[in-house]
């Protein structure tokens, strides 16, 4: 019994290693590996949600397309306004 848990551990570990290589191998962010275009993201509903940490784009200048490694980026926020001053009561 000692030994499939070993065995297993073992195949976890590369199927753990190998995860994390191909992660760190593809390319970051939103600009083409090959032109340095901006590409667009591809959405797809399923895939955002089952991998969280990559999306898939597709560059409009070459063609390549292909899954990248989605990076935060600040979203604009458009800065809350305050509402206008009412006129003083008279
Ligand atoms: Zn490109």
């Amino acid at each position: 019994m000692l030994v499939v848990v070993v065995l297993l551990v073992t195949v976890l570990l590369r199927v753990a290693i190998v995860t994390a290589v191909v992660y760190l191998l593809l390319p970051q962010g939103p600009l083409c590996p090959h032109c340095n275009f901006e590409m667009v993201a591809i959405r797809n509903r399923f895939v955002d949600r089952l991998v969280p940490l990559l999306e898939r784009r597709w560059c409009l200048e070459c063609g390549w397309d292909g899954v990248v490694r989605r990076v935060r980026t600040a979203r604009a926020r458009t800065p809350k306004r305050s509402p206008a001053p009412r006129p003083a009561p008279r």
